[in-house]
């Protein structure tokens, strides 16, 4: 394939921002959105950099970027732009979506957009869910390559280095794929003032999710969502001595 057929689409979603003490809901249905700065998704940031520099290197064509959501995430998107997306497009919808049906609008994204990879957030850091780019894959019967450290493009095959346990392991997957970002991948850009600026002309479409065709009931429900335990404050010691007494009087295998 040649660059001249490489559209990369770039999913993009709306998070509390990873700088926010999440608060957990008074009657622990989820976490606190209300009043609560925020952002694209880091893995996403990610995402969009590696396909913003394809599109650099002349490998591929156009990068599009699609948030799913309500009218809030016009602002992702414009960030995302800013950044170096051609164009945006927002999924509008207010119903809070499970990854299943997440995957399944995008799937007809897919469908409408005929990109030759979908480059994505390995995970949405608000729900840790870790599960869409994967759904997706096998939705449209496409390879998949999840936890990319490097993507290489040549040939109509996407080369990608993926972190797993105890080590690393490359695979080449045909075109066309979705791939999902992990955090060594890159280190994105920061959107300059004159980007911000010319991003604000850039293209931003509005597709009402009603309008794909796709059942987005939920399939699972949320049961009850609890803050982490309290950790007990550690002990500072006065010396070497000291800790070992600790360690051999005091210390328990918990
Ligand atoms: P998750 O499976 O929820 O952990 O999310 C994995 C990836 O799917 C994210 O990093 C995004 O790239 C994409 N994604 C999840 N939810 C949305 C959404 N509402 N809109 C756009 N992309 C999404």
């Amino acid at each position: 394939m040649t660059s001249e057929a490489m559209k990369v689409l770039v999913p993009i979603k709306r998070v509390v921002d990873y700088n926010v003490k999440v608060r957990v809901k008074a009657d622990h249905s989820g976490v606190e959105t209300s009043g609560v700065k925020m952002s694209m998704n880091p893995f996403d940031e990610i995402a969009l950099e590696e396909a913003v520099r394809l599109r650099e290197r002349g490998q591929a064509t156009e990068v599009v970027a699609v948030s799913i959501g309500n009218a809030d995430c016009q602002s992702v998107l414009r960030t995302a732009m800013a950044v170096g997306a051609d164009r945006a497009i927002l999924v509008q919808t207010d119903e809070a979506l499970e990854p299943l049906a997440v995957a399944k609008l995008l799937a007809a994204m897919v469908a409408r957009e005929e990109p030759s990879l979908v480059m994505m957030g390995k995970q949405a850091i608000d729900d840790d869910m870790n599960a869409t780019g994967q759904i997706l894959a096998a939705k449209l019967g496409w390879p998949q390559a999840a936890f990319a450290s490097v993507v290489e493009v040549s040939d109509g095959r996407a080369r990608v280095t993926r972190e797993i346990d105890g080590g690393h392991e490359t695979l080449s997957v045909a075109l066309p794929a979705v791939v999902t970002a992990d955090l060594r991948l890159n280190e994105p850009r920061y959107a300059s003032m004159p980007n911000i600026m010319k991003a604000r002309k850039k293209p931003l479409a509005t597709v009402p999710a009603d309008e794909l065709g796709v059942d987005t009931a939920p399939r699972l429900s949320v049961v009850e969502v609890v803050e982490p335990p309290v950790r007990k404050a550690g002990v500072v010691v006065g010396s070497a001595a000291e800790l070992v007494s600790k360690l051999r009087n005091e210390a328990k295998v918990v």
